[in-house]
Formats: C-alpha cells, sequence, structure tokens
C-alpha cells in the first residue's frame, strides 16, 4: 500500500513537473508563439492588425461595425483571451467600429489612441466601454516607445501641435515602427501626405523597414514618393475592402509599388496577410 502511495506521489510531481515545462512562460490567456507573428486581419474596407511576440498580444485597430464579429472569431480562433495592449490610430468609423465588440470580449489590459475627440456614437461608447471597465488608457505621440513585449512599437506621429484641415483626422493617425530584432514594419494608420511629409523630416532613413502597411487604404492621398523612398519597403500590405466605394487602392499607388519592385499583399484578394519573423529574416503568408 505504501509502495502504491509512493507511485501515486512520484507520478503526481512528474505531471507537475511536465505541466510547468509546457506551458513555461506562457500565460493561460494566449497561445505561445515563439516569433513575431503581425496579421493583417481581412475586415473588408478597414485596418485590425494582431501583432503578437513571445510575450504580449497587441490589436491595432478593429476593423468597421460590419466585421466586428469577424474580427472577434479571428483573434478567439488564434487561441487569445486577452489582449495586452489595444491601440486606435484615430477615431474613424473603419478603425474604431470593432472597439466595443473587442473590448466585451477579450481582456484588455490597456488602451492607447491619438487623442482625438469626435462627436459620434461609436466613439462616445468605446470611451463609455472603456471606462467602465476601468482599463488604463493613454494617448500616445511621436517620440514615445511602447513595449510590446520582446518588440517595440517607435510611435512617430501625430505630431506635438496636431495638423489641422479636413484630413486633420486622417493625418493625426497614430503611425508606429514596428522593431522586433533587425526586423521592422511601418504601420501607417492613414496617415495622409502632410504627414508623411513631417516623418520624412523627422526621422528620414530611420524611417526605413522591409515592410509596410499601406496608410490609409492604399489611396493616392498617401505612399507619397519622399515617404516610400525613406521607408524604402520590399513589401507592402494594403487593408482594403472589395470593390470598396473609396475605389481603394488607387492605381496610381499601385503603379507606384510596382514600378519600385515591392511585392503588393491586398486584404481583398489575399485574405489575411501574416508577417511572421525571428528578428533576423521574415515570411509573408497569404490566407488565399
Ligand atoms: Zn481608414
Amino acid at each position: 500500500m505504501q509502495l502504491r502511495r509512493k507511485w501515486v506521489s512520484a507520478l503526481a510531481a512528474l505531471a507537475l513537473v511536465l505541466a510547468i515545462a509546457a506551458g513555461c512562460g506562457a500565460p493561460a490567456d494566449r497561445a505561445k508563439v515563439d516569433n513575431l507573428v503581425v496579421s493583417v486581419i481581412d475586415v473588408g474596407q478597414g485596418d485590425a492588425i494582431l501583432i503578437r511576440t513571445p510575450g504580449q498580444v497587441t490589436l491595432i485597430d478593429s476593423g468597421d461595425v460590419p466585421a466586428r464579429d469577424k474580427l472577434v472569431a479571428y483573434i478567439r480562433k488564434q487561441g487569445i483571451t486577452a489582449i495586452d495592449t489595444l491601440v486606435i490610430t484615430h477615431p474613424h468609423a473603419d478603425h474604431l467600429g470593432g472597439a466595443v465588440t473587442i473590448l466585451d470580449n477579450f481582456t484588455v489590459r490597456r488602451i492607447y489612441d491619438s487623442g482625438q475627440v469626435t462627436t459620434s456614437a461609436l466613439y462616445r461608447q468605446y470611451l463609455a466601454a472603456a471606462k467602465k471597465k476601468n482599463i488604463p488608457f493613454a494617448l500616445l505621440a511621436g517620440g514615445q516607445e511602447v513595449d510590446i513585449g520582446g518588440g517595440t512599437l517607435k510611435i512617430l506621429n501625430p505630431p506635438p501641435t496636431p495638423f489641422g484641415g479636413e484630413a486633420g483626422v486622417n493625418n493625426n493617425s497614430i503611425v508606429a515602427r514596428l522593431v522586433y530584432g533587425n526586423f521592422a514594419m511601418l504601420l501607417a494608420g492613414d496617415a495622409e501626405q502632410d504627414a508623411e511629409a513631417a516623418m520624412v523630416k523627422k526621422y528620414g532613413a530611420n524611417l526605413k523597414s522591409q515592410v509596410l502597411k499601406s496608410g490609409h487604404h492604399g489611396s493616392r492621398t498617401s505612399s507619397s514618393p519622399a515617404f516610400l523612398k525613406a521607408v524604402a519597403p520590399e513589401a507592402a500590405i494594403i487593408s482594403v475592402g472589395a470593390g470598396n466605394e473609396y475605389h481603394h487602392p488607387h492605381p496610381s499607388v499601385l503603379k507606384r509599388y510596382g514600378d519600385n519592385k515591392y511585392k503588393i499583399y491586398r486584404t481583398d484578394t489575399d485574405g489575411t496577410v501574416t508577417v511572421t519573423s525571428d528578428g533576423k529574416t521574415y515570411t509573408i503568408a497569404k490566407e488565399r
């Protein structure tokens, strides 16, 4: 009897050791990834970019209202129940539309936005939901850095004095250069030419990144030649809805990308586009 009890304890101890080894470093609220995994999710016309590092989960933008259930399903399918950082680049519906649904379906640990206030119901509901859940909330501007668990978001925009005018909301988008070892991806939000010019002036060749998430869905208001020259990407990913009413991406932008020999990916034809990097090299995979 005593011998049997010893065996049971030994087996229990072994099971505990195996459980600890299997779960080493992986919190219960997400599946473990060994590398950087960035998914530009197919949410139709809008942006939603899921960034996973070995340490954290970050979501940049939340797509538009019609895609919110699809977005939740996609993130859940990755084994994620908690999002460490939610960034809303600017308060237009195609970036903010899924935010309340994200807050309702996942534990969100902190929120950053551009500090732009709008009068839309979507914006008020998002603020109210964040407040109700007591989620730490802060603003981001150029020059700040956000640790995302093994990688860094180097914030390039908005500038200290926000842009005005009709394109102000887009131009004040949060733009981040995601750095993971020697790999960099530039996440341009909906920044337009004025913001691009200011970033070129301020950061110049420091914008250089292997992959560009195109500004403003490949609109001709963005991807100006000087900006592209500074970023000098090898691949561009356009987050865009099939047959969208804005006719994004613009043929002139596609031509510019083609002339520069970028590999072009677009969520309307490729589905979700996923970039994986070990900090040295990277690969890009299409859903279809
Ligand atoms: Zn947009």
